[in-house]
């Protein structure tokens, strides 16, 4: 248990990052405990029947509540200055039930159209399907938002950075016109992660992650959180879970409490690693277009320096030669390994229009900038000497 006089309410998130919302057992154990268990007993039939009447606060089954995934959910929470946060078992989970819980037939949708593609899927094809209004904007562009938003609007979705353009959007100017027309914010803040952004302090109404990616930060386990208001997190979203059961594993809770405790390290690595790179490919011969928000370049640079504390780790850029000429590069690899995960300790790097971003139309990734030839970075934790080695063998053989 943090006792008063540590006041946890006055730590930075760093601090929060590796004590935040420990509780200990009467072992009193160093490292959070990993409580396996889907149920929990009573003592009496008299506890059970107060547990069920909620008179009495306690748990009583891991698709509602569990003591790791307790811990985890209290340190994001504090870590991201929010009120409330519950945990789910992927981040798609996570967006899906932060919509669907809110949302009803006749509502209406206003969401940036550079998406991750499941996103994309929930909010073009699915909810349609339940008789949810989507509108898409792009997501740079104020007066498609202010016109969208013109109309009351229930909800606004969108992710900045974008997946995998790294589109920066005004996270102030967005939640002022979309708190105008009636909507709640919602932010996929998974690029960033809670370190770099903080949405809720530029008027987001609610936060979600896919702790895959940098929570974990290496590789290991899928999970997915969401931070709102008290009143939202009880009110709509808690029954929502407990009676779909979108359920974070304890051991993944435990996992993510661990990748907590290095994810301000690893982000600093992450971020000087990325600059490195960034800039090492905007001056490498056969590299077009470089986009990544540290780069002076990138066309909303000047937004991204006044919303974001550190430009993160993931880079797109343009080899030549259209899509022969990426998979040249991609082949000719050797420690930077093709898969589309990102956010993880080993540099990834993978080809979205042949894979993340296959599915839609050509018309629509051109209009993303998804190009032929456009990759996507993830920068991990190597020495960026050798990941520059790397990249300069592999563009030499994709010119050649
Ligand atoms: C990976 C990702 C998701 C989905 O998370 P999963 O844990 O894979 O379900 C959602 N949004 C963004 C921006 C992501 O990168």
């Amino acid at each position: 248990m943090t006792s008063d006089q540590h006041r946890p309410g006055t730590w930075h998130p760093a601090t929060h990052l590796v004590q935040g919302g420990t509780e200990r057992t009467p072992h009193q154990e160093t490292s959070e405990a990993l409580f396996l268990t889907s149920g929990y007993v009573y003592e009496t039939a008299e506890e059970a029947e107060a547990a069920f009447s909620n008179n009495l606060q306690r748990y009583v089954y891991s698709r509602y509540a569990n003591p790791t995934l307790s811990m985890l959910e209290e340190r994001l929470r504090l870590i991201e200055g929010a009120e409330a946060c519950r945990t789910t078992s992927s981040g798609m989970a996570a967006v899906f039930a932060a919509l669907a819980s809110q949302l009803a037939a006749g509502d209406r949708v206003v969401a940036s159209r550079a998406l991750f593609g499941s996103c994309l899927y929930i909010v073009s094809d699915l909810l349609p399907r339940f008789g949810v209004e989507t509108v898409l904007v792009d997501g740079t562009d104020l007066n498609q938002w202010e016109e969208a938003l013109s109309t009351r609007t229930n909800c606004v979705f969108l992710e900045t950075p974008s997946n995998p353009g790294l589109e920066i959007i005004d996270l102030a100017a967005v939640s002022d016109l979309a708190h105008r027309a009636g909507a709640c914010v919602v932010v996929d803040n998974v690029f960033a992660t809670p370190l770099l952004q903080r949405p809720m302090e530029l008027g987001a109404d609610i936060v979600v992650y896919s702790a895959t990616k940098h929570i974990d930060g290496q590789g290991r386990c899928l999970g997915g959180a969401i931070l709102g208001t008290k009143e939202f997190v009880s009110d709509k979203l808690t029954p929502f879970v407990r009676h779909t059961g979108p359920a974070m594993s304890p051991f993944n809770a435990w996992v993510m409490l661990k990748g907590l405790e290095t994810l301000d390290l690893r982000m600093e690595r992450h971020c000087r690693n990325a600059s490195t790179v960034a800039r090492f490919l905007e001056s490498a011969q056969g590299v077009g277009k470089v986009l990544f928000p540290g780069l002076e370049s990138h066309p909303q640079y000047a937004l991204a320096r006044k919303q974001m504390s550190g430009p993160g780790n993931m880079i797109a850029f343009e080899v030549e030669g259209g899509k022969d000429g990426a998979f040249r590069f991609l082949n000719a690899l050797r420690l930077i390994r093709i898969s589309n995960n990102l956010g993880d300790a080993k540099s990834l790097v993978c080809h979205p229009a042949t894979t993340t971003h296959q599915r839609l139309a050509e018309e629509e990734r051109r209009r993303l900038g998804i190009t032929d030839g456009l990759l996507r970075l993830s920068v991990g934790l190597e020495d960026a000497r050798d990941l520059e080695s790397d990249i300069a063998r592999a563009l030499a053989a994709a010119g050649s």
